[in-house]
């Protein structure tokens, strides 16, 4: 991989700039607890700037209204992105602590990739419909609906899959004549900063429409969310989180989209290939090490095939190479941080305690010294009611749980306060179909199948979110409807 390109400073009304504080914050690799480099921390006063170059660049730059000018601004960005695609890999891996293979799918080629589908999409999208005339109170009228940019967004994203989240907020944005503030999360500000570079160097970008605000703490987002120049703002992350920002923002009633957290289980009906059910399952949870809102993270197998259900699961989860993230067989990486690692021991603790059984880990691999590392875990004999199946751990922890049927599954399943992903394991399709519709989520996998590209609206029932991300509904999130009844 290509040495470590690092960008310290933040975007703000065109400019590459430190925080006016002159404060910056050290950026951590998690896979060895190093210092990559520093970052700009930035305080009230940078956000201040930056609200209000979105307001000014939204208001009087033209951008709302130049559609050739947004979709040119965003194959530049794609183009820019794919021409440093190698160099950035390598400071992703760093900072996020995930495999570098992931990078090749939604850790930075897919969504980048996506760019391309949103110009598409906004080059081809009915911006102005009609529909039909009607007669009311002896007028005959023609009725436009057009859609109109929602205007200044503020993008609030975590540090999970940070290219990812960053684009699938700022691409759809742009294109719908928007302009954006985006505030990524403290423990993986390059992902953003380095998009600001090339935006501001590589794009015809105007002054004040992409903004990156960097910060060691949270206090910006807050101010983001309460912000009566923010017309919208779009976030991920935690379900607690969300909270607070749907309260911050009721002052001047923005509209919120918000993607947070999962808990999502993997039904095997009795008929599976149970080898092919324990490949999916391992892969899931060893994926970023378990560090995803979609990952499927409760394992519900039949009670006639429990025991051997956990044994192919056992098997298959050891059989998956983690650790090293730059090794390109790994699969699982640390987590982010060391408070993260000890939140994940303490959920796996808790568990025991309420009476499941360690099948597998556990605890903390003794060949990793360095990086904040979990052992894959898997844990057994887990009441769907307990602490370990109802939170998200957001580590490498899959909890299984016998179910009674189908009927026990699809009542198990949607026993939960999320509802942001699933997944189904059977030899007979139509019955695998069958028990998919009955799950109260916003994607569920059947057999295998994927969900994810630019095309698919991602989002989730209950506690996971309002709305959706990516697709023409993704992009809609970004646009205001106005009829235009005209008399004719
Ligand atoms: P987090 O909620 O701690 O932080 C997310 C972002 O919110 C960060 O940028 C953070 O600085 C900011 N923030 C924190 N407090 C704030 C406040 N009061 N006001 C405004 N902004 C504030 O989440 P995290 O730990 O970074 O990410 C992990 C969580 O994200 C998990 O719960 C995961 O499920 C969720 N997630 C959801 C999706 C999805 O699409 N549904 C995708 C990825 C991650």
């Amino acid at each position: 991989m290509s040495e470590l390109v690092t960008e310290p400073r933040m975007l703000i009304d065109g400019k590459l700039a430190p925080a006016l504080s002159g404060r910056s914050f050290a950026n951590v690799n998690p896979a060895t607890e190093e210092v990559l480099g520093t970052v700009a921390d930035g305080s009230a006063e940078d956000m201040d700037a930056a609200i209000d170059a979105a307001r000014t660049a939204f208001d009087r730059s033209g951008w709302a209204d130049d559609l050739d000018l947004r979709i040119r601004c965003l194959r530049q960005l794609e183009e820019a992105l794919t021409k440093h695609a190698d160099e950035f890999r390598a400071t992703v891996v760093a900072e996020v602590g995930c495999p570098v293979s992931l990078t090749r799918m939604a850790q930075y080629d897919t969504p980048v990739k996506g760019i391309g589908w949103v110009a598409d999409l906004a080059g081809s999208y009915a911006w102005e419909s009609s529909l039909g005339q009607s007669e009311a109170f002896g007028i005959r009228t023609e009725r436009t609906l057009r859609r109109e940019p929602a205007g200044v967004v503020g993008a609030i994203t975590p540090w999970n899959f940070p290219v990812q989240i960053n684009l699938a907020k700022v691409a759809p944005a742009l294109a719908a004549g928007c302009t954006v503030v985006l505030k990524p999360a403290p423990d993986t500000p390059y992902s953003a900063t380095l998009l600001g570079r090339v935006a501001a160097e590589e794009t015809e970008l105007p002054p004040g429409v992409l903004n990156v605000v960097t910060s060691a703490g949270h206090e910006v987002g807050q101010q983001l969310s309460e912000d009566p120049r923010v017309d919208l703002i779009s976030f991920t992350g935690s379900t607690a989180t969300g909270r607070r920002v749907v309260q911050a923002s009721a002052g001047n009633l923005k509209k919120v989209f918000l993607e947070l957290g999962g808990k999502s289980a993997h039904i095997v009906l009795d008929d599976a290939d149970l080898s092919a059910a324990a490949f999916a399952a391992a892969f899931q949870i060893m994926v970023h090490s378990g560090q995803g809102c979609a990952i499927t993270t409760r394992l519900l197998l039949p009670r006639s095939r429990y025991d051997e259900g956990v044994d192919a699961l056992v098997e298959m989860m050891r059989s998956i190479p983690y650790g090293d993230p730059t090794d390109p067989a790994t699969l699982g990486g640390p987590l982010i941080r060391e408070q993260q690692r000890q939140r994940v021991l303490s959920y796996i603790r808790t568990g025991v305690e309420e009476g499941a059984r360690i099948a597998l880990g556990g605890g903390v691999p003794a060949h990793l010294p360095k990086g904040f590392y979990v052992e894959p875990t898997v844990l057994v004999e887990v009441d769907n009611a307990s602490t370990v199946a109802q939170e998200e751990i957001f580590g490498p922890v899959l909890v299984v749980i016998a179910h009674d049927g189908d009927d026990d599954a699809v009542r198990i399943a949607n026993d939960s306060a999320y509802g942001l992903s699933g997944a189904i394991t059977s030899s007979d399709t139509e019955r695998a179909m069958a028990v998919a519709r009955r799950i109260r989520t916003g994607t569920i996998a059947v057999n295998g199948g994927v969900y994810y590209g630019p095309d698919v609206p991602f989002g989730g029932y209950k506690h996971s979110g309002v709305g959706r991300e990516s697709g023409v509904l993704g992009f809609e999130e970004y646009l205001e409807a106005k009829v235009i009844a005209g008399a004719c």
